[in-house]
């Protein structure tokens, strides 16, 4: 007998028929002699719609009360899934965030958890129920009610599981697994039978939306065996664990593209020492993220610098550096925005010289030009015009001999965030 914790996303459970499927699914688990714990999302798009009605109402509305109504969302479906398994003669309880323990700081929209104690869960489980708890919420010690930040309920599993030690966490999606790229873009992309969790935190982070990237990070913190698979098949999915084994030759496990990216670069910046700092610390304070930071080399005691940020944040980048004018006379500033980073990520690259410049060849023999590159020790990537994105991912896919005979299976509505 093995203790479960079982995540259904918003799509596994997006109507009344799929919730009915996920209540006999966990019937049959707990029939195998198996206790669960199930997490879920709210149905379908509920939480978007919740979004729009506020927005509606304020254009800017309160972060506190956004998380009154969001976490609606997933109580609805924790209810729902515990009356539709009492209607197939199980015995459930369905527990929202703070009732199943989930203590988490004061930051609304995005709150982080501090604690988990999990002692109803673990008493109810002791009954022989199987206890459903609601994802993506919690509730700090003044008794705030808050929100874990959007695609949250995959991190409310992970850590849920590494709280109540069980032997898996199983996260339900509507893909197979993990894919070798996106399936949607590649049609013989490959499913990873496993990745190990640094490079699963490369993909998730990269723009590979499947899974959630800090539930990734819980997962490699605590040891937490995930498993990725579908809540419309019985197919075997994909195994994040620490090492995964190689197989044999396999240095690129998969390609990831991230679309929401624009470039800045600020030309003739005076090569005094602190300038980076200046104009990167300047940034950090308003909040703006930044990711690739290439700077050019020194000529005439002036430099250039580029840097890429989300797209949404281009304007409020663009106007701190602005701002920035008076105290640093650089000689131009310009921006791009049609462009994306594709990235190649694997475990195997360590070892294996010349996967970088594979990539460049390959990109180049689209007759595509790379805007910028970073890299880590296990993967690469390069921003390049997004109007090439299909055929340099398949060019990259065949390149690194990721593609197989089989079509990829991709299953239901994107359960994607
Ligand atoms: N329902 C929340 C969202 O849509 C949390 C989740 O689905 O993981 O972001
Ligand atoms: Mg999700």
């Amino acid at each position: 007998m093995s203790l479960y914790v079982m995540k259904f996303g918003g799509s596994s459970v997006g109507d009344i028929e799929r919730m009915q499927r996920v209540a006999k699914r966990i019937a049959d688990k707990q029939d195998e002699g198996h206790r669960c714990v199930v997490v879920v999302s709210a149905m379908g798009d509920t939480t978007d719609d919740l979004i729009d009605q506020a927005k509606l109402l304020n254009a800017q509305p309160p972060a506190r009360e956004m998380d009154m109504l969001m976490t609606t969302g997933e109580q609805i479906s924790v209810a729902l899934l515990s009356i539709a398994l009492h209607g197939i003669g199980r015995e459930a309880v369905s527990y929202t965030g703070w009732q199943a323990g989930f203590r988490t700081d004061e930051t609304h929209g995005r709150a982080r958890i501090n604690e988990i104690v999990p002692r109803r869960v673990l008493e109810s489980l002791e009954r022989g129920q199987i206890v459903i708890v609601a994802g993506f919420q919690g509730m700090t010690l003044s008794g705030e009610i808050t929100t874990l930040g959007r695609g949250g309920s995959d991190t409310t599993a992970v850590a849920l599981a590494a709280a109540i030690k069980a032997d898996v966490c199983e996260i339900y999606t509507d893909v197979d697994g993990i894919y070798s790229t996106d399936p949607r873009i590649v049609k013989n992309a490959r499913k990873l039978k496993e990745i190990s969790y640094d490079e699963m935190l490369e993909l998730a982070n990269l723009g590979a939306a499947v899974l959630h990237p800090r539930a990734v990070e819980y997962a490699k913190q605590y040891q937490v065996k995930l498993v990725v698979r579908s809540s419309f098949n019985y197919n075997e999915g994909t195994v994040v664990k620490e090492e995964a084994s190689m197989e044999q030759g396999v240095v690129v496990s998969g390609i990831a593209y991230d679309k929401n990216v624009a470039r800045i670069s600020i030309l003739g910046v005076p090569d005094i020492p602190g300038v980076l700092a200046q104009v990167f610390g300047k940034l950090a304070g308003e909040g703006v993220d930044v990711d690739i930071i290439v700077q050019s080399g020194v000529q005439n005691g002036t430099a250039d610098f580029s840097f890429t940020v989300a797209l949404g944040e281009l304007d409020r980048a663009k106007a701190v550096i602005d701002s920035l004018h008076s105290e640093l006379p650089y000689r131009e500033v310009t921006s791009e925005d049609n462009l994306v980073k594709v990235s190649i990520v694997g475990a195997g690259m360590v070892s294996h010289p010349g996967v970088a410049a594979k990539m460049f060849d390959v990109i180049s023999r689209e007759g595509v030009s790379i805007k910028m590159v970073s890299t880590s020790e296990i993967k690469v990537s390069c921003v390049v015009e997004a109007g090439n994105l299909q055929q340099i991912i398949q060019a990259l896919h065949t390149a690194y001999d990721l593609d197989t005979e089989e079509q990829a299976y991709v299953g239901g509505p994107q359960d994607r965030r």
